[in-house]
């Protein structure tokens, strides 16, 4: 699925260097490697401010809670993303809302969105830019215009995408990146990050990473302890130099996949392949960088399997749908409610990408699953 020793050979020597630096130093927590990340981060997604933290799940929790999201609060989200997405809601308090995907981009949907919007009011919209692909933010602002609420990004998979040129980062009134070893901008461990526009935001979510101090031992409120490991933030700044290159090798692999679809299996257009395989509809208004190159197929499991024969990595981000998880069957919403969601379960199918993947590699894929389907 992905060969990260491939970055690691490149990286060695710049890598080894940063960390010496920090371990000669001895100063291991949110040491001065952080706040430079912070800042060339905030740069990057022309935010105002940056807030490192333990990772994207605690940036998630940092984020909402400074925004004073709690009990009696609702937040509008989708079903179809990873489970911290949902349980942050939840830690906070406050209850989640969900609305049903598009079945084209994955993302939330907007027509969904308004309606549940009138249904109920919600105190924040926490979206998702699922796969490395912006939601549809000329949709989702103006349901904040008309509702009068908060727009948070989950940027997780998404470090480097933009809308209509502006980055992810810097969309909503904040915005949370993970840099989990897999994820496009990655720390070799834990790690993570809250953008804001908002001085106060960032402010809060300094005071909530150290257990609500901003003096020494004068805790103010209920805080956590998510603090950003200096060597981790090392890493990260020594990535951060290449990450635009390693987008523009993904969107690279993603344009090869799709030449290489087209030649040797028909691609069928819309969003419900009889048979055959959808490749990934990119949204013009936005910029793709591609975290994951996820077709859609019907005999979604035979394939993986046939693959997985051949040798040949794949993944399902992700097989259930967050109503059908156990963990959150309390929320009440029952099979068959968000069917986009449920059904892209079914049929998604992540294929290998990464920068350093090779033409070979992709082709060696795609011949594969043309004989699968022949
Ligand atoms: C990875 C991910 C997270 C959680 O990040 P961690 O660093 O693993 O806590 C949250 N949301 C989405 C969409 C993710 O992909």
């Amino acid at each position: 699925m992905a060969d990260f020793s491939r970055q690691y050979n490149k990286i060695r020597a710049e890598i080894q260097v940063a960390l010496e630096a920090v371990c000669s130093r001895q100063h291991f927590i949110l040491g001065e490697e952080v706040a430079r990340l912070e800042e060339q981060i905030a740069a990057h997604c022309r935010a105002a401010f940056a807030v490192g933290c333990a990772s994207g799940t605690d940036a998630l929790w940092l984020a909402l809670q400074a925004a004073g999201i709690g009990p009696g609060d609702r937040v509008l989200t989708t079903p179809f993303s990873f489970f911290a997405t949902i349980s942050s809601i939840l830690r906070c308090g406050a209850q989640p809302v969900l609305a049903d995907i598009d079945p084209r981009t994955f993302n939330v949907s907007p027509y969904a969105s308004r309606a549940a919007l009138l249904r109920e009011p919600v105190r924040a919209i926490l979206a998702v830019h699922l796969y490395g692909q912006c939601a549809d933010w000329d949709a989702l602002r103006s349901l904040q215009q008309q509702h009068g609420c908060i727009l948070i990004e989950d940027a997780a998979q998404a470090f480097g995408a933009a809308w209509r040129g502006v980055p992810a980062g810097s969309l909503g009134d904040s915005a949370t990146f993970s840099f989990y070893p897999t994820k496009n901008l990655s720390a070799y461990g834990d790690a993570g990050m809250v953008t804001t526009l908002h001085r106060d935001m960032a402010e809060r979510m300094r005071m909530l990473r150290s257990h609500g101090m901003r003096q020494r031992y004068v805790h103010e409120e209920l805080g956590w302890n998510s603090r950003l490991d200096t060597l981790q933030a090392a890493i990260l700044l020594v990535k951060l130099r290449y990450i635009d290159e390693w987008n523009r090798q993904r969107q690279q692999c993603a344009a090869r996949y799709d030449a290489l679809f087209r030649k040797y299996i028909l691609a069928e257009a819309g969003p419900y392949p009889q048979h055959g395989v959808v490749t990934p509809s990119v949204d013009p208004r936005g910029t793709h960088v591609f975290h994951q190159y996820v077709i859609r197929v019907n005999r979604r499991d035979e394939l993986r399997s046939f693959l997985n024969q051949c040798g040949i990595g794949s993944e399902v981000y992700y097989p259930a749908p967050l109503h059908m998880q156990p963990a959150l069957r309390s929320l009440g919403y029952a099979a068959g409610s968000l069917p986009e969601s449920e059904r892209a379960a079914r049929e998604v199918l992540a294929l290998p990408i990464f920068p350093e993947l090779t033409e070979e590699e992709q082709m060696r894929v795609v011949e594969a699953i043309a004989k699968f389907f022949n």
